[in-house]
Formats: structure tokens, sequence, C-alpha cells
């Protein structure tokens, strides 16, 4: 079994499902809900929400795409490779619904600390911020 580290080699190595999904999150201007893209991908073959699910899931586990926890959405990752992929950090305009990743390793780093001084051991740092974009204030 190969193990692959780069998003390039992981790409190549999707199932036909997360492809599909993959490939419909890239056309979409905003965020999409497993059901949104349960509707765009139904001629192609998708037709229960469990094969959304798990392709879903097989994405975010390669770092390709990120949900958004606060609205339950999905979207491609902006960053062709992440130096600290435990750390997502994500700016949501509430107006337009833009989403730009911004670079989460050091607030993920100084987490991570604040998590290992409790003795926590932290798998995953989401922060999402909410507010207006560039072009919405
Ligand atoms: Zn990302
Ligand atoms: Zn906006």
């Amino acid at each position: 079994m190969l193990r692959m580290t780069e998003h390039a080699n992981e790409k190549t190595m999707l199932t036909k499902n997360e492809r599909l999904i993959l490939e419909s999150l890239s056309q979409a201007e905003t965020p999409q809900s497993a059901y949104d893209l349960l509707d765009s991908v139904r001629d192609q073959g998708i037709r229960a929400p469990a094969q959304v699910y798990r392709a879903l899931s097989g994405l975010m586990s390669k770092h390709l795409i990120h949900r958004i926890d606060s609205s339950n959405t999905y979207l491609c990752c902006q960053k062709p490779s992440h130096e600290h992929p435990n750390a997502i950090c994500l700016a949501i305009c509430d107006e337009c619904q833009q989403v730009t990743e911004l670079d989460g390793v050091r607030i993920g780093d100084q987490l991570e600390e604040y998590a290992k001084a409790s003795g926590f051991e932290s798998k995953l740092t989401s922060v999402e911020l909410r507010g207006l974009c560039a072009k919405c204030h």
C-alpha cells in the first residue's frame, strides 16, 4: 500500500464519487450542504445521502475540502498544500457567503500549546470567523 502525503498525489487516489463531489464543490460559488451536492451529482449516479457523506468524509481526511461547522456546509480547500493541516481558519461573509481560507498556522500552534498544557491531545483545530468580506463592508 502506497502512502501519499501531498495534495497532488492524493487527488489521483480519489474514488469516483470523491472526484464527482470535489468537482461539483469546486464549481460552486458558495459553500454547499450535503443535500445541495446530492442534487448536483444526482445525474452522475450518486443517489443516496450516505454516498455523499462518505465521499465528503474521504475528501476531508485528505484535506481537500473543509466543513463549516456553524452552517454544516462544505467548501474546497483554498490552500494547495497545508503547512499545518490540523488548523483550519475560515473567514465567512454573512452577506455574500464567500469564504476565505486564512493562514491557520500561528493560531493552530497556539491552540495546540494551550491544549497540551491541559493534557489534551488535539487532532483538529477549526476556527470560523463571521463577518463581512472586503466587498460587503
Ligand atoms: Zn484548507
Ligand atoms: Zn461578502
